[in-house]
């Protein structure tokens, strides 16, 4: 039926929804929670009815405030074998700033997100292959900000240097690579994790305000894996995108000024072009418009074809920010 027609050929796109708890701030002015965990079935989120009438959501998974880091990667983790088995795999978090999207990505020390865990699990299982398959592995991270990727790993030698720009460029029909990008070696989790803690660090280096910088720029860790099977000989090549985006939130007009308001229409502007793109190919769209902003057009290649995506969209529980959930939420029904 038409049901199952849907689910095979949206068979490559899975959105997860996570819901952050509410924060102490938010407890201690009595705010009252905007979704209804209770009654929801499994995969539904229903945002409750105050203003106008409830609304359900449908999603591969729901995530609840009590679900942790360890639970989240349950349902993660499938993705970083296909990535050994040679699939591209895009990871996005999306979202209003301050709804978990860091979180869940990065996490924090004692409470690890899916970066960590899942290049954990990549090289849990090329261990486990050895003798079977031989992978190379090596890392990148950049950063797109106002329409502009930067390399992450290629900073001027002093601190505070800007960083260097890049460009996608298309090499054959289908290969699409930027010239110049740092490919960084690794051979284990210690040292691929030292890799992404220096990109992280120079993301801060070159703001003034690390945190506003960071909710208005696109975050991309890039994990590419060459394998070799032993046995055969095939061989396999293949990337994992980590992507923490920048916050969804709508920006009042009249806030924004000059510089403020050319980075709210260029957030505006990728992440539209994403949802267009991942919907389109959600639904065998011939035409897929990845030229239409620097982070569809950086993805290209791992987004097409026969590539995994998983988009965790981010909300937050509180009544006060229910207009950006409920759009956040139209944004990931419409991907899904
Ligand atoms: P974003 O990156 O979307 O702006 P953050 O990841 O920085 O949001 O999260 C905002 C705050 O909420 C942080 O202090 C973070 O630790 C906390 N937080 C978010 N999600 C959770 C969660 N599921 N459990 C506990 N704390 C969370
Ligand atoms: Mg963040």
């Amino acid at each position: 039926d038409l049901y199952n027609k849907l689910i095979e050929i949206k068979g490559n796109i899975r959105v997860f929804c996570r819901c952050r708890p509410l924060n102490a701030e938010e407890i201690a002015e009595g705010a009252s929670a905007a979704i209804d965990f209770e009654s929801a079935k499994d995969g539904e989120l229903i945002v409750k009815g105050h203003v106008s009438s409830k609304k359900v959501f449908k999603f591969d998974s729901v995530f609840s405030p009590e679900e942790d880091q360890e639970k989240v990667f349950e349902k993660t983790a499938p993705f970083a074998t296909s990535v050994l088995d040679g699939f591209n795999v895009c990871i996005f978090a999306y979202g209003q700033t301050g709804t978990g999207k860091t979180f869940t990505m990065e996490g924090r020390e004692g409470a690890r997100g899916v970066n960590y865990r899942t290049l954990e699990e990549l090289f849990r299982i090329i261990k486990e292959r050895e003798g079977i398959f031989l992978y190379e592995v090596t890392v990148s991270v950049l950063e797109v900000y106002n329409e502009q990727i930067h390399d992450l790993l290629l900073t001027g030698s002093e601190p505070g240097a800007t960083t260097k720009r890049l460009e996608v460029r298309q090499a054959a029909e289908g290969v699409h690579h930027v010239p110049g990008l740092v490919e960084a070696p690794v051979t284990n989790m210690i040292e691929a994790w030292e890799v992404l803690q220096t990109g992280s660090k120079a993301r801060v280096v070159g703001s003034t305000n690390a945190n506003e910088h960071s909710s208005r720029s696109h975050c991309i860790h890039c994990v590419m894996v060459k394998g070799e099977n032993l046995i055969n000989g095939e061989c396999t090549k293949s990337k994992l995108w980590l992507i923490d985006l920048a916050g969804s939130e709508r920006v009042a007009k009249t806030d924004a000024q000059g510089e403020r308001l050319r980075e709210a229409q260029n957030i505006n502007k990728s992440l539209s072009a994403l949802g267009d793109v991942i919907s389109a190919l959600a639904t065998k769209t011939s035409h897929i418009p990845f030229r239409n902003s620097k982070l569809t057009h950086l993805l290209q290649d791992s987004l097409s074809g026969d590539s995994k995506t998983l988009m965790f969209v981010q909300i937050s529980p509180n009544e006060n920010d229910v207009g950006e959930t409920l759009c956040s939420l139209n944004f990931a029904s419409r991907v899904r």
